[in-house]
């Protein structure tokens, strides 16, 4: 196996393009080294990305929005105040990401090209109308998140291509999001139901709304019907039992020995008024 340490994302390209073979990119390594110990993948050619100046940046622009460096690690972003206090329910999906160890090491752009339908940070990426900025072989392309899962362990990037940044809009003035996932254990499990909600009000209703499921599907899906159910409510029983019954209608779980489709299904529309719960509640203590 050949280790590249890239010194930029152009180069961490060029090295993959002229690669023999197996490649993956190294940010966390939290799920790559996993493979390679269990000898599920060997990569012929590993490309670190983590020593790329800028990588481990969080950059809040201009206009507000957020730029999350591809080697950013979920404690890196649990420590900036700033961030957390906009996008809570993103910062909070990431730290359900194993232990203090794993957090110091795991990202959001390892999460997302990994590729399973059950990782806690994509559902909240989802919520939170996030894009990557994606450079390869024919220059850079910017993609929302949503786009980027495509099935269990498989994603639209094409060969030879690296995420840069996540993006993250800027929050609005009467935002907020929470993300909320059921594990059989306290801790250190896959999510049997992940849900995100992102929310804006105007006054006391719900103008703008995202909800995204996870481990219910393929891939992690926003759920367009539920969010309609909470546009004008103002998350009275009737949106509530609106929105678990669209959430439930978008599921197509698997059935395993961590959770039935029924059991799968009727966690989610739980976990979804929940999570609309917090994230109301959050709003609102913004007004
Ligand atoms: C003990 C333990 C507990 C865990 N618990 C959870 C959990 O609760 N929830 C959860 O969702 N996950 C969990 N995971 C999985 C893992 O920690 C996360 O998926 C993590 O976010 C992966 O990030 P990473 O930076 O370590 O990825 P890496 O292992 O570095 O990379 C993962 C994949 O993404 C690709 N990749 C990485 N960066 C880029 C990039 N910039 N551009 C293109 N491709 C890239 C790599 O080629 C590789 O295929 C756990 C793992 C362990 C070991």
């Amino acid at each position: 196996m050949q280790y590249h340490t890239a010194t930029s994302f152009e180069n961490a390209v060029d090295l993959a393009q002229a690669a023999q073979g197996t490649v993956r990119f190294l940010a966390g390594g939290t799920d790559v080294l996993v493979q390679l110990r269990g000898e599920f993948i060997t990569p012929d050619v590993l490309i670190d990305i983590k020593q790329i100046p800028g990588a481990a940046d969080i950059q809040c622009l201009e206009d507000g929005s957020w730029q999350i460096g591809a080697a950013v690690s979920g404690a890196q972003l649990d420590e900036h105040e700033a961030l957390k206090a906009e996008w809570p329910g993103l910062v909070e999906a990431m730290n359900l990401i194993g232990s203090t160890q794993v957090q110091g090491r795991a990202t959001l752009t390892g999460n997302l090209c990994n590729g399973s339908p059950a990782a806690d940070s994509v559902p909240a990426m989802l919520a939170a109308n996030a894009s990557v900025a994606i450079i390869g072989p024919d220059g850079q392309r910017q993609v929302p998140v949503k786009d980027i899962p495509s099935g269990p362990g498989k994603t639209t990037l094409k060969s030879g291509e690296v995420i840069a940044t996540v993006n993250l809009p800027a929050q609005s003035a009467s935002g907020a999001d929470a993300y909320l996932r059921f594990i059989p254990r306290t801790e250190m499990d896959i999510a049997v139901v992940g849900c995100a909600v992102s929310l804006e009000l105007d006054g006391p209703q719900i103008a703008k709304a995202r909800i995204a499921i996870g481990a219910v599907a393929p891939t992690v899906r926003s759920v367009e019907s539920a969010a309609d159910a909470l546009i004008d409510s103002t998350l009275d029983d009737e949106a509530l039992a609106a929105l678990a019954t669209a959430v439930r209608e978008a599921c197509d779980p698997i059935n395993d020995k961590r959770g039935t489709i029924e059991y799968r299904t009727h966690v989610a529309g739980v976990l979804a008024q929940r999570a609309a719960k917090i994230a109301y509640h959050r709003a609102r203590s913004k007004l």
